[in-house]
């Protein structure tokens, strides 16, 4: 069984659109997006809830969708049909409304709702969601004599914008172990970019060449958990599981060497006033300090206000991760993570903090549509 991926292509001057069967979903060798990375893209997440699929703050990714590529000048009129880019510059409402539209449709056409059923009572997936990936780049209009002069300067204005958007299941991205016990993470050594090199605020294929690099170093590493086990260690002896933690992602620093993000999420960092956890200050970096700005960061921040909790958005430095007394990750695929060492250190009491856990709740609850959305933020697909 598969599926359709919808896209958006010009061949010969002429907009191509529509749904395409999955095997048959490609994109040319010399599309200008594969030599220079001018593609920007989103992560949309959908919950297999009683309603059917609750897209979470959908309109609001297509938003930031819509200003990522305006920021490297890809202006909506360049990439939609005419009936929505109209004959001036589309407002970006409507822009979000076509997207959201063609969304729900392409999750019904893929019927996600019954597969995610399907593949968890199979155990297949332990918690199957909907993941949602646009993506609106720099293609290649093959021309009439190819060969002669294809557009593949580092010049992005010759070729067409083109875009398509796919759906398929995912599950839990750091891990079941990270989400329950919390994960054990690195700070890289693979800093964000510059404000003054690639645009942070567009989320931007680009931004991702650090932290993949970032990524590997988390994932091949390992901290020894005893010093005096390892000082001991003779040829032959065997290490097991009990004896590392493994990390499972970077958290990347500014240029500076302030804390930035994660290599896929926002970052928190709890201190407890006077060692009192029921006076908590939950800080985060500000959006100058190279971060997207995440969506589930702005709806965690607004949670925490709203739960009376005090929220700062400061630079942080990386010595703040070790003396925190919780700190925890936020993005559309990990949701709320709790941090549970940072090279090797121990956060607080090393497992997941009262703080942490009470905003988890009321995420991942608000999320699947389990207790009030008293801010508008879930759309049903049925
Ligand atoms: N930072 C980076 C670098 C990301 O890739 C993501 C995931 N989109 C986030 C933060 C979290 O953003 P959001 O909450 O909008 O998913």
């Amino acid at each position: 069984m598969s599926g359709y991926i919808y896209m958006h292509r010009k061949e010969k001057g002429r907009i191509v659109e529509g749904y395409v069967p999955w095997d048959e979903a490609k994109i040319h060798v010399l599309s200008h997006v594969i030599h220079y990375s001018s593609g920007v893209f989103e992560g949309i997440r959908g919950y297999i809830t009683d309603r059917g699929v609750a897209i979470f703050r959908g309109r609001d990714h297509y938003r930031r969708l819509v200003r990522s590529a305006k920021i490297y000048r890809m202006f909506a009129q360049d990439y939609m049909p005419p009936e929505i880019a109209g004959d001036g510059i589309p407002p970006v409402e409507r822009v979000v409304d076509y997207f959201m539209r063609i969304t729900g449709e392409l999750i019904r056409k893929n019927d996600l709702y019954n597969r995610a059923k399907e593949v968890k009572e199979k155990g297949d997936m332990a918690n199957p969601f909907v993941y949602i990936r646009p993506v609106i780049y720099r293609g290649y209009d093959v021309g009439d004599d190819p060969i002669l002069k294809p557009p593949l300067g580092v010049n992005p204005l010759g070729n067409p914008v083109e875009w398509f958007i796919a759906v398929f299941l995912w599950d839990d991205y750091l891990g079941t172990e990270a989400i329950e016990k919390g994960a054990d993470v690195i700070t890289s050594a693979w800093a964000k970019n510059a404000p003054s090199t690639t645009p942070f605020m567009a989320k931007g294929a680009s931004n991702y060449a650090t932290g993949q690099l970032a990524k590997m170093e988390s994932v091949l590493s390992a901290f020894f958990k005893d010093y005096d086990k390892v000082r001991r260690l003779k040829m032959g002896d065997s290490l097991t599981r009990d004896d590392l933690f493994l990390p499972v992602e970077s958290i990347q620093l500014t240029v500076s060497g302030h804390v930035a993000e994660g290599t896929g999420e926002n970052i928190f960092v709890v201190i407890y006033r006077d060692g009192d956890p029921q006076r908590p200050i939950i800080y985060t970096p500000p959006i100058a300090a190279s971060i997207l700005p995440g969506i589930t960061r702005d709806s965690i921040i607004r949670i925490a206000k709203d739960e009376g909790y005090e929220v700062v958005e400061t630079m942080i430095p990386r010595e703040m991760l070790y003396i925190a007394d919780e700190v925890f990750f936020t993005g559309t695929a990990a949701e709320v993570t709790p941090i549970r060492t940072v090279d090797g250190i121990p956060v607080g009491a090393g497992k997941p903090g009262p703080i942490t856990l009470h905003l988890r709740e009321i995420y991942t609850k608000l999320v699947r549509g389990q207790i009030e959305d008293r801010y508008g933020w879930v759309e049903y697909v049925e």
